[in-house]
């Protein structure tokens, strides 16, 4: 039962006030993108729902296979489809597998920051800022990358970590669900946020595809998960709008959903209209438009 006093204090605004995603146009020939994108906990994604994980090994192994066969093999499919990616990694996982990290560097893809242990940011935690300010040092200890991407650790966000991202130079966020089109968030005080790369939930290959003692979901056959996939795609292609993957090289790096990500990754490739790229290059392309248009509304302002 929820009580009364908590209920009332519910504000009677939307959560998010961000004004509705502006209709920038994607870059000619492109009328729909991708934001092909993984997030890289390794043992992290274990260790962040309870530190006593540490010691149960094969919890830990699920981790583990992240480095010792997912990565390198989602690397060798990116190669192979000639495709560059995001990849947000948790500093902890750069400290502990710093081969990894610079395997994905050294590909040419882009590092984007998520969390140092993989913290929930839940409000009023008092690691928020830690987490970042640690999860930055290790990406320039380890890679010499200062990242402008970030993705928060279980998709959760607060008010004071979006504030935190705009102090530290984060140019833009990918964790919200409320669009399918990127937006400039609106903070409390009225100021510009980040910008926002909406994830795409059905893009989270976990839901569909792992399996273990802490977190037991059924797991879904290649057909199954080709035919979300495929259909939400094609409808955002029609929409002229974009999708964002949220996949983890602990799951999409085991054989049969490697097999299912190269299948729709083949099938995403041969449609001539779908830009397919990184985060980064997704954002440049908002602020271009941005300040193409600002400076028209200012030369209409002095005209
Ligand atoms: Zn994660």
């Amino acid at each position: 039962m929820q009580d009364s006093k908590a209920l009332a204090s519910i504000p009677l605004i939307p959560a998010n006030t961000a004004p509705p995603a502006p209709d920038y146009p994607w870059p000619k020939p492109y009328t729909s993108a991708m934001f092909l994108s993984f997030d890289v906990d390794a043992e992290s994604a274990w260790t962040s729902k309870d530190a006593a994980h540490a010691q149960r090994l094969i919890t830990m192994s699920y981790g583990g296979y992240e480095a010792r066969v997912g990565t390198p093999k989602l690397l060798e499919l990116l190669d192979q489809l000639d495709l560059k990616a995001t990849f947000f990694v948790t500093g902890w996982s750069v400290d502990a597998h710093p081969a990894m990290a610079e395997a994905i560097l050294k590909a040419g893809h882009e590092i984007g920051h998520h969390g140092y242990h993989h913290l929930l940011p839940d409000p009023g935690d008092p690691w928020i800022e830690e987490e970042l300010e640690r999860g930055f040092e290790a990406l320039k200890r380890r890679l010499g990358v200062k990242p402008i991407g970030y993705r928060a650790p279980f998709g959760e966000f607060t008010e004071e970590l979006r504030v935190a991202l705009v102090r530290h130079g984060i140019v833009y966020t990918s964790s919200f669900r409320d669009d399918v089109r990127p937006y400039r968030h609106r903070l409390a005080d009225g100021k510009p946020g980040t910008i926002e790369l909406p994830v795409t939930a059905s893009y989270d290959d976990w839901m569909h595809g792992l399996s273990a003692r802490f977190s037991p979901r059924p797991i879904f056959p290649k057909e199954h998960v080709l035919s979300l996939w495929r259909d939400e795609l094609d409808e955002v292609r029609d929409w002229g709008a974009m999708v964002t993957t949220v996949l983890h090289p602990q799951c999409s790096g085991r054989p049969m959903r490697l097999r299912l990500l190269r299948e729709f990754l083949t099938y995403a490739k041969s449609c001539s209209d779908l830009w397919i790229t990184t985060g980064e290059a997704i954002a440049a392309n908002y602020q271009r438009h941005d300040a193409a248009s600002a400076e028209s509304r200012a030369d209409r302002a002095a005209g």
